[in-house]
């Protein structure tokens, strides 16, 4: 069960609803044909909720679709993983401050929301659970149109949007996910992926095994800095590392456990970082440069929370400049996880379907290319 009560606070309490999601067929052509169409043009802001992990956000387009910066609050443990059900109740805590942040930051009231977009999947399932039930709570209260996205278009839709690419690879890395994408027959096609964990877990794995709180990218991208402001000409010299590529697909636990055994066998920690970030992001550049030789396409599209670090982003560039094409990388507080992008492609796909109730369960697994795409 979940309810809300206006002014003061959100309460959710998705023990129910753990049991009672409803049957859902999400991911079939079939479903864009059956849904109702709304109007092109949204008469009020989209809000968009984004709660597939670690990090619950309230992201807001405008009638015109244009993205405004999240209220986001992200748990961060003070050591070990991430586990589900605490995150889950970290963002049934924060929900109704951050919802109430989101709306002042903008002068809104809840009135003047139109429609409501969540991240249906994938991801962790009791998160994935609070973000749909106070989705579906405020869209019944305002009798607001509600839209379940697929969080991983999301990330390539924002990333089109702010960049301005027309029709590029996407090489997205977050902390669950590593893939590499390309929009063929009105599907985003996933080329290559990781066979075991995301690049963005790896790295967080590898910080927190040297006491590095979460999340473990950013300082991981610090100490490389550190090594080579410090090392005038670097060199992999002891710090070679085992290369994740398996064809198309990428692999990246053989990589995690081989750093930590180099600073265990007494390497220092700075150039292991480096050379642990040199091995894991040319591996996913290799993926992409093939995938654009393979697919023709001359733009390379960053996205996901991995794609703020700015040696990724070089690389890229280098790369896409080789081949006479361009990599293109999102401002960093929508590389990250975020309600904004949730709420532009919430705005987008209203123009073709909404969300009932009884189709509006989760999906855990959701596939990057189980969602149609039905716009340019
Ligand atoms: P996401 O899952 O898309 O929200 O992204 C979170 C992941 O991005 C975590 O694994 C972080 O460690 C990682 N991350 C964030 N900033 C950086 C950075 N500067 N360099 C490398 N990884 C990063
Ligand atoms: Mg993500």
């Amino acid at each position: 069960m979940f309810f809300i009560e206006w002014g003061s606070s959100i309460k959710v309490d998705n023990r129910a609803s753990i049991q009672q999601d409803p049957p859902h067929n999400y991911g079939c052509d079939k479903r864009v044909e059956e849904q109702s169409l709304v109007p092109a043009t949204m008469p009020q802001w989209t809000l968009g909720i984004e709660t597939t992990a670690h990090t619950l956000s309230f992201g807001l387009v405008d009638a015109d679709g244009t993205p405004y910066p999240a209220a986001s609050d992200t748990l961060r443990p003070d050591e070990g993983g991430i586990h589900p059900r605490e995150a889950a109740d970290h963002h049934k805590d924060v929900a109704s401050e951050l919802f109430a942040k989101v709306l002042d930051t903008n002068n809104l009231t809840p009135s003047d929301i139109g429609a409501v977009a969540y991240s249906q999947g994938p991801g962790l399932g009791p998160c994935l659970r609070v973000g749909a039930a106070i989705a579906r709570g405020l869209a019944t209260k305002m009798d607001a149109p509600l839209i379940g996205v697929n969080h991983c278009v999301a990330h390539i839709e924002i990333g089109r949007q702010q960049c301005g690419c027309d029709d590029p690879i996407l090489l997205y890395v977050s902390g669950g996910n590593t893939q590499v994408i390309a929009r063929l027959q009105g599907r985003y096609r996933v080329l290559g992926e990781t066979l075991d964990i995301g690049i963005g877990n790896m790295l967080d794995k590898f910080a927190r095994n040297q006491g590095i709180p979460f999340p473990g990218g950013p300082k991981i991208e610090q100490l490389a800095n550190q090594y080579l402001e410090r090392t005038p000409e670097p060199s992999m010299e002891g710090l070679q590392l085992p290369y994740a590529v398996r064809g198309m697909d990428l692999a990246f636990s053989g990589l995690l456990t081989a750093a930590q055994r180099l600073v265990d066998n007494g390497a220092p920690l700075d150039a292991v970082c480096w050379s642990l970030q040199e091995h894991a992001f040319a591996s996913c550049v290799e993926v992409a440069e093939r995938a654009m030789a393979h697919t023709g396409k001359s733009e390379l599209l960053l996205g996901g929370g991995v794609a703020c670090n700015q040696r990724i982003r070089t690389m890229c560039e280098e790369m896409a400049t080789d081949r006479e094409g361009a990599s293109f990388a999102p401002p960093r507080m929508y590389c990250i996880d975020n309600g904004t992008m949730i709420a532009l492609l919430g705005y987008i796909e209203l123009n073709h379907r909404t969300t009932e109730l009884q189709g509006s369960a989760i999906d855990q697994y959701l596939r990057t290319d189980q969602t149609p795409i039905v716009w340019s």
